[in-house]
């Protein structure tokens, strides 16, 4: 019997790509490790908003998920809990978690290692503050990260987080139901969503977001996924000993082609992301 070329091509690719789960989930949590997965064997999804808090979307949006009884995880520019305190405040009120996404929002791949742990104490000030929390959890703007960004959140004690599927409503305006769509395809157990509540630019909307949660919510209840935090989905409160996929632990000696199996597998739609780690991988930095 004659096998196509491309069905072994195919035998190939999962094989190699089985092989790179299998390796990264033995890796412990050290410098230079971006989680961006849970347990693929859980039927859990941790949903993460980035960019607030900023109103009045981060307050609809935390009724939505008290509607639905859902901890989500909320990664707060420090510039925004200074414009939001009282919201900031509820995030945690609320019961959930919340991390460190810097003060201004700087791409930090293009500041100096003193920027970067300014930018990463600023917002760790900021947030303890005005709301009493000291988490540990941190996720570089554009989830653009690199050894340097990675060692200074290290060393401040930080676990560095990213995502595996983008709803894509970061960027220009789209439809409630494109969210959805676009979202929904490609959840599976141990999913990292990413959503934005908040933006870095004054007066920005994000009604379509608030609007398409329900249907996100919705549809994954009825395919029977339960919603935790971070910290649960990746059991890193405390301690760092169990679950969680790692991204890349070291740009330099990591299996490139590995990681781009991975990102494929996980979300092929992933092309921005893919290109932003492909940009951060790169040696010049
Ligand atoms: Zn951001």
């Amino acid at each position: 019997m004659k096998i196509p070329i491309f069905a072994l091509y195919a035998i190939a690719i999962t094989f190699m790509a089985n092989q790179a789960l299998a390796d990264l989930s033995r890796i412990e949590n050290k410098e230079g490790v971006v989680y961006y997965h849970g347990d693929p064997s859980k039927k859990r999804v941790a949903l993460t908003f980035d960019d607030g808090p900023y109103e009045p979307y981060t307050s609809e949006i935390l009724e939505i998920l008290k509607s639905n009884d859902i901890k989500a995880t909320f990664f707060l520019i420090g510039d925004n809990v200074k414009d939001f305190p009282e919201c900031a405040k509820r995030i945690v009120r609320y019961g959930h978690a919340i991390g460190n996404h810097t003060f201004y929002h700087p791409d930090l791949r293009f500041i100096s290692v003193l920027g970067i742990r300014r930018e990463i104490n600023r917002g760790e000030d900021i947030i303890f503050k005005t709301t009493g929390v000291k988490t540990s959890l941190f996720r570089p703007p554009y989830t653009c990260v690199n050894e340097r960004i990675n060692r200074q959140a290290n060393n401040s004690g930080y676990t560095v987080i990213g995502w595996s599927v983008s709803s894509k409503d970061g960027g220009k305006k789209i439809k409630p139901e494109k969210i959805a769509e676009i979202t929904l395809p490609y959840v599976k157990n141990g999913s990292i969503i990413l959503l934005h509540d908040g933006d870095r630019i004054k007066g920005s909307s994000r009604l379509e977001t608030v609007k398409a949660l329900p249907l996100i919510i919705k549809s994954l209840k009825e395919q029977g996924y339960h919603f935790v935090t971070i910290p649960q989905l990746l059991r890193i409160q405390g301690t760092f000993d169990e679950g969680g996929f790692l991204l890349w632990r070291n740009p330099i000696f990591y299996d490139k082609l590995k990681i781009d199996i991975l990102h494929f597998l996980c979300n092929p739609s992933l092309l921005a992301y893919k290109y932003l780690a492909d940009f951060c991988l790169s040696p010049v930095f």
